[in-house]
């Protein structure tokens, strides 16, 4: 099996896709087949190298390689298709002489114009293949007049059906369609034409993309079916939408792999919940590794209704992996993060705040927050926790009491620190949240966090007694 990915570098990698590169990946893997990139870049008013450059980083980010491609090379070369133009002309030479497509000289505004009266009319643009017998006169002619000729394809009229491998039948009358457009006049293929010209050269067997593309397929096969070549099995995955069912845009955030890689979501976390948009398991397992997803992954799964993004869940399978993340890894990747925002310290002092904190961690992006009160000299103080909790008027002289009984442990780990405090509170006859709570204001300057113990143990005897002589003053 060889398939493909065929991105336009028109904007950086989009979910959809990311989900679509994923589907081709696997089904590639599952079958030990190959898995081609190909940059469909011939549209050069907005096609970009900027984009290419990134959506190969975000494929490389995701874990998706490729057996084929640019910069990595392969027997069916190469694999730009701005570089491949000598390649389609040849190819709509071929239909020419065979008289399966002919020279099209009608101008914009012509077309523009036929199409308004078509419109009047109560039918749908199509054009009319007023070209298809011109004679070699007016061939003549309109060329003295300055007109630069498109190659269009002769459309044969006949139903044609696919069998799609995840929608099943669809047909398509191409009585209702116009002849289309293979070359432009600028000497460069249209989208459909380079495609088809490519996966017959690539060797391609199946092909999975969006339902975008499902309209554009009678065209492909009527072109492959011209070029004498073999079709290839398609398989059009339904659209990706937000979680209100409209088409998933900035208005439901993020929609760009190289967004979510920013706000610090795991490539595997990624990985896994891409696969899961419009494909599953009977047992409609979550967790997936990349291997698993390689096994598991099958076409006749493939869900026919949309797929629906849903950063939440996203976010909270993020979570999960980072769980799973050792802490020495953890740290690593939080660094830059750290960075951004100017913080830092040392790597077994980083890793021991980890340790207490990766339970909240949802995404990479909000350790900087979550464990800035380690991290800083001076500590931001919750305002409603000052005013709730330190305000209260017995708390001073328990800051106060209680940081000579620590000043004289010597041992400051967290059962010990457990032992200490629970007794003093005892014999102080105190409840313990009238001391839990204020201690915890006192060192972290807020009212929620992981085991208070464990958070004085980690942060070391010297911070603790210095934050609670700064928090009397707040008293
Ligand atoms: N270049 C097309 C796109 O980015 C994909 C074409 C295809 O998969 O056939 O939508």
């Amino acid at each position: 099996m060889r398939l493909r990915f065929a991105p336009s570098p028109t904007g950086y990698l989009h979910i959809g896709n990311a989900r679509t590169a994923l589907f081709n990946y696997l089904l590639a893997k599952k079958h030990r087949g190959k898995f081609i990139l190909r940059i469909e870049d011939t549209d050069i008013a907005r096609s970009e190298k900027e984009f290419e450059k990134g959506i190969i980083e975000d494929l490389r980010w995701l874990g998706i390689d490729w057996d084929e491609g640019p910069e990595k090379g392969g027997d069916f070369g190469p694999y730009r298709q701005s570089e491949r133009l000598k390649t389609y002309r040849e190819f709509a030479e071929r239909l020419l002489k065979q008289d399966k497509a002919y020279y099209c000289y009608c101008s914009k505004g012509e077309l523009e114009q036929r199409n308004k009266e078509l419109l009047a009319r109560g039918e749908s643009p199509r054009y009319d293949n007023r070209c298809r017998n011109l004679t070699k006169n007016q061939g003549i002619e309109y060329k003295l007049e300055g007109r630069r000729p498109v190659i269009r394809f002769k459309i044969p009229e006949r139903m044609i059906e696919i069998n799609d491998l995840i929608r099943g039948k669809v047909s398509f009358d191409t009585r209702l369609m116009g002849d289309f457009i293979i070359m432009k006049s600028d000497g460069t293929p249209t989208f459909n034409f380079a495609v088809v010209v490519d996966d017959i050269l690539m060797r391609i067997t199946t092909v999975i993309r969006g339902e975008d593309h499902l309209s554009n397929t009678p065209r492909h096969i009527m072109l492959f079916e011209a070029l004498k070549a073999k079709i290839p099995e398609f398989a059009h995955m339904a659209m990706t939408l937000g979680p209100d069912g409209s088409r998933l845009s900035k208005r439901h955030g993020a929609t760009s792999v190289r967004e979510y890689r920013r706000l610090g979501m795991l490539p595997e976390a990624f990985f896994n919940y891409l696969a899961l948009l419009g494909w599953g398991t009977k047992e409609s397992q979550e967790l997936f590794t990349k291997e698993e997803l390689i096994k598991e992954f099958s076409l006749e799964r493939c869900k026919e209704g949309a797929a629906i993004f849903d950063i939440e869940k996203l976010t909270w399978m993020n979570g999960l992996y980072i769980r799973k993340k050792e802490p020495e890894e953890l740290v690593r990747l939080s660094l830059p993060y750290l960075k951004e925002k100017g913080l830092g310290g040392e790597e077994d002092y980083l890793r021991k705040i980890i340790v207490l904190e990766r339970e909240r961690i949802k995404k990479l992006s909000e350790v900087p927050e979550l464990i800035e009160y380690f991290l800083v000299e001076k500590i931001k103080f919750d305002p409603e926790a000052v005013e709730k909790v330190l305000k209260r008027p017995e708390v001073k002289e328990i800051l106060t009491s209680l940081k000579q009984e620590l000043e004289n442990l010597s041992d400051f780990s967290a059962g010990s620190l457990e032992k200490t405090i629970r007794n003093w509170t005892k014999n102080k006859d105190l409840k313990t949240k009238d001391v839990f709570h204020p201690l915890r204001v006192a060192i972290t300057g807020r009212t929620v966090g992981p085991g208070l113990f464990e958070t004085m143990e980690v942060l070391g005897k010297e911070r603790v007694l210095k934050r609670l002589k700064g928090a009397e003053r707040k008293c």
